[in-house]
């Protein structure tokens, strides 16, 4: 946070500096296209992160409002002690790093919803199982910050794994019943321990005001929904729609993993599934029909192997036993290579 005197300053535009220039009371939009020009100001204002450049000789470095990185709890808690005595609303993204566009579309929706904006990049150990890619898992802390800031975040928290869980003898928060043991959940039997747990500290830590997941983990999120509403946990659950690639593959960290010809065979994924909505969309009401209909297409792919087509009633992933008649959610889990790769579809009778 930086007190700038504004006077008589060229301001540098650039693509996302709306919001933050209309925070210092600027116009919100680059009436001259992307570029530098003049504006005549008086008065102070408080930068909420690097989306312009003020260049004011003395300003160190030109200006400029950095990011803040934090590594340590103690350090974020001061910052978040200080925003909150400043009135501030805080906006969380939780994130293990690896930062795509599905990330900073997150991002770029808590910056326009709050004050502050934290994005946390942790690979949380203890929602890997032991024989998951906890090792393996992409570590990109030097090019996340760069993303993270040009979303519009404020600041960047980035913990080890001994200052996120200091004692041997650990407290978990664990989230009971169907909604954690059915589809990851069935393969992945800690997962949602590990994730309820440290959703638990981050939002404890930022004190955030919203919280922001992506659709695209849609068991997570009905997991972390079912959390905050038990504990009372006074935090707003925000659900961004799902980042694709061009030709219609979920942005993932993990894509990464997948060989071309993988990657080319993972598009069975978004097909199927879509071919399931124009289904439902026709009037088909069967959950097994449309379940059967997903899992017969992925089997198309040689290079797939199922590990879950399953569909389950919304909120809350309930069984769905009769004709559907609300909202559902049909979800996959599959197989390319090592690499395991997850994708949703939603529909409703309502909609
Ligand atoms: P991760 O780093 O994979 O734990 O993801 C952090 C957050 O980003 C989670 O809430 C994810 O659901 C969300 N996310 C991951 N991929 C996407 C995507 N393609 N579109 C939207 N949100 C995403």
């Amino acid at each position: 946070w930086q007190e700038i005197n504004l006077g008589f300053h060229p301001i540098k535009w650039f693509p996302d500096a709306g919001p933050c220039a209309q925070a210092m009371g600027f116009p919100g939009q680059d009436p001259f296209g992307i570029g530098t020009k003049t504006y005549r100001k008086t008065g102070t204002a408080r930068c909420p992160s690097l989306l312009w450049v003020l260049d004011i000789p003395g300003l160190s470095p030109k200006g400029v409002v950095i990011m803040q990185l934090f590594r340590t709890v103690k350090d974020l808690k001061d910052f978040v002690r200080t925003a909150k005595k400043e009135g501030k609303t805080i906006g969380l993204v939780p994130t293990m790093g690896a930062l795509h566009e599905g990330h900073a579309s997150l991002i770029k929706a808590a910056a326009k919803e709050n004050d502050v904006v934290i994005v946390s990049d942790f690979v949380n150990p203890t929602q890997f199982g032991p024989s998951e890619d906890y090792d393996a898992y992409p570590r990109k802390l030097a090019a996340d910050e760069k993303v993270a800031e040009a979303a519009g975040a404020t600041a960047i928290f980035a913990p080890s794994p001994a200052e996120m869980y200091p004692h041997k003898d650990m407290t978990w928060v664990e989230v009971t019943g169907n909604i954690t043991k059915v589809l990851c959940g069935r393969t992945r039997p800690i997962h949602f321990r590990g994730v309820a747990t440290v959703c638990t500290k981050l939002f404890n830590l930022s004190q955030a005001d919203r919280a922001y997941f992506g659709l695209k983990d849609a068991q997570q999120t009905e997991v972390l929904r079912r959390m905050v509403e038990d504990l009372f946990m006074n935090v707003e659950l925000r659900i961004m729609p799902i980042v694709r690639e061009s030709d219609g593959l979920a942005k993932s960290s993990r894509n990464v993993y997948l060989s071309p010809e993988e990657r080319k065979a993972a598009l069975i994924l978004s097909r199927s599934l879509k071919h399931a909505k124009e289904a439902f969309a026709a009037g088909e009401r069967d959950p097994r029909k449309l379940v059967d209909q997903v899992t017969a297409e992925i089997r198309t792919e040689p290079m797939s192997n199922i590990d879950y087509v399953e569909l389950y009633g919304m909120p809350g992933l309930t069984e769905v036993t009769g004709p559907i008649d609300g909202r559902v959610l049909l979800a996959v889990a599959v197989k390319f290579g090592t690499t395991r790769l997850i994708e949703i579809g939603r529909a409703s009778c309502r909609e």
